[in-house]
């Protein structure tokens, strides 16, 4: 089990106040029930990494869809989350720098369907779970590791993450 999507998303026009307020409300729930949190992080990393270090999550989480800043993602790592990697990885750069970047042990796969599609399939088609293989070959490619051991290694981390035996 698992607690959220909670966190901050300064992208669209919520008020920021109280989003911090339900986002520190939501991590004390999740230690109330013992619970890893899914992070949804947009145009927010700084307070999103302040709120985290200062009302830690227990369980630690995963930060979903991770797609930058490049320089935060040790910060993440290091306070206890793993970092979702969804389809937007076969389409950008920076996304790709960032799974070179870290570790495969901290690297979770994720779908975000019906949304965020990867390659080759259209930015707008509808994204299901079966497209779960492209981000995985492109993982690969960039760790210079096979399909197989992508594999291997995220069920293993969500494994941990969700508690699962
Ligand atoms: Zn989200």
């Amino acid at each position: 089990m698992l607690f959220g999507e909670t966190g901050l998303d300064y992208h669209f026009d919520y008020p920021i106040e109280l989003q911090k307020k339900y986002f520190i409300e939501q991590i004390k729930l999740a230690n109330k029930y013992d619970l890893p949190i899914i992070i949804h992080a947009r145009e927010s990393h700084e307070d999103v990494k302040r709120i985290l270090t200062q009302f830690p999550a227990k369980k630690g989480g995963i930060m979903h869809c991770y797609s930058g800043p490049i320089e935060m993602v040790d910060n993440f790592i290091e306070i206890g989350y793993y970092i979702g990697i969804g389809g937007p990885v076969t389409r950008y750069e920076d996304i790709q720098k960032i799974v070179k970047k870290i570790p495969i042990n901290k690297i979770v796969i994720e779908t975000d369907a019906p949304v965020l599609p990867p390659l080759p399939f259209e930015k707008h088609a509808r994204n299901e779970s079966s497209y779960l293989k492209y981000i995985i070959s492109k993982i690969a490619e960039i760790k210079q590791i096979t399909f197989e051991d992508v594999v291997t290694y995220t069920t293993q981390n969500a494994y941990k993450i969700y508690n699962i035996k």
